[in-house]
């Protein structure tokens, strides 16, 4: 057992000794089971599918994006090759769609619902995507899509964002996950060859290394330090339903067993929402 998951354990154990005692764990876990923790994601998923704030701060972003293009454009030397990276679900790819599937069926994020979400293809574009990368394209900027959705994944993810109209759908554009989660090392092997004019993600890992796998007082006090660079180089994208945000919350929460995240819940509310500030 990982020193995080003993952790993980510990914290939830105490959570239970505190609420309902001394019980049998397999008997206080199933009084402790809360109503079905997909619901935690309902008001976010609502948000992005129908809050005209969500689209409005979508098309913000690549409206920046635009102009970073421009910008790079003006004062570009010939033998410069312009670049811009982005990730894929929640800045390309709008997979609000999975998240009320996963609510219709009753169960959180899971590794194979998610790879037959990809396999089905079904999934929309984000407002404003398509618009910008065609417009990148159009600048002679060369577009890579860099994600951690799995090779296996690759074919169908094409598929379908070449039916959604996105342009340099080649495989020589898509650099996915294969040893790590990780992206610097994708982003530095592209940055040997092409001036990097922007980098779009909803999540800080997709920018800067700064926010990989760090937990939540790092992240703050990184994102303060790259202050500058948001709606600059870093250009971000609203995604109020998941991220590593969650995970720095409490340790790898999104992938949690639905009873260890509805333990997690409790502790979250325990040990962070009555630390919230209060003004
Ligand atoms: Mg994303």
């Amino acid at each position: 057992m990982s020193k995080r998951i003993s952790i993980t354990a510990f914290i939830a154990g105490l959570s239970i000794i505190a609420i309902v005692g001394f019980k049998p764990i397999s008997h206080a876990i199933s009084e402790m089971v809360k109503p079905a923790p997909v619901e935690q994601n309902v008001m976010g998923v609502i948000y992005q599918q129908r809050a005209a704030e969500y689209r409005a701060l979508c098309f913000q972003a690549y409206n920046i994006a635009m102009h970073k293009i421009d910008d790079a454009a003006k004062g570009k030397k010939k033998n410069i090759k312009l670049a811009v990276i982005t990730d894929l679900d929640e800045t390309a790819v709008d997979n609000s769609g999975y998240a009320v599937r996963c609510f219709e069926e009753g169960h959180g994020y899971t590794d194979d619902s998610w790879n037959k979400w990809c396999n089905d293809a079904v999934a929309d574009s984000v407002p404003g995507s398509v618009t910008f990368f065609k417009y990148a394209e159009k600048k002679g900027v060369t577009i890579f899509y860099v994600s951690n959705r799995s090779n296996a994944a690759l074919a169908k993810t094409m598929e379908k964002m070449k039916r959604l109209g996105f342009p340099q759908v080649s495989e020589d554009h898509f650099k996915l996950k294969t040893t790590t989660s990780s992206k610097e090392e994708r982003r530095r092997e592209i940055a040997k060859n092409y001036k990097i004019v922007a980098l779009l993600g909803d999540n800080l890992v997709d920018m800067d290394a700064a926010f990989d796998k760090a937990p939540e007082n790092v992240r703050q006090h990184a994102a303060d330090s790259l202050r500058m660079a948001w709606g600059d180089r870093y250009i971000v994208f609203p995604n109020a339903t998941y991220g590593d945000w969650e995970n720095a919350l409490y340790m790898d929460y999104r992938k949690a067993h639905p009873e260890v995240k509805s333990i997690s819940l409790d502790s979250i509310y325990a040990i962070r929402v009555r630390a919230l500030k209060k003004y």
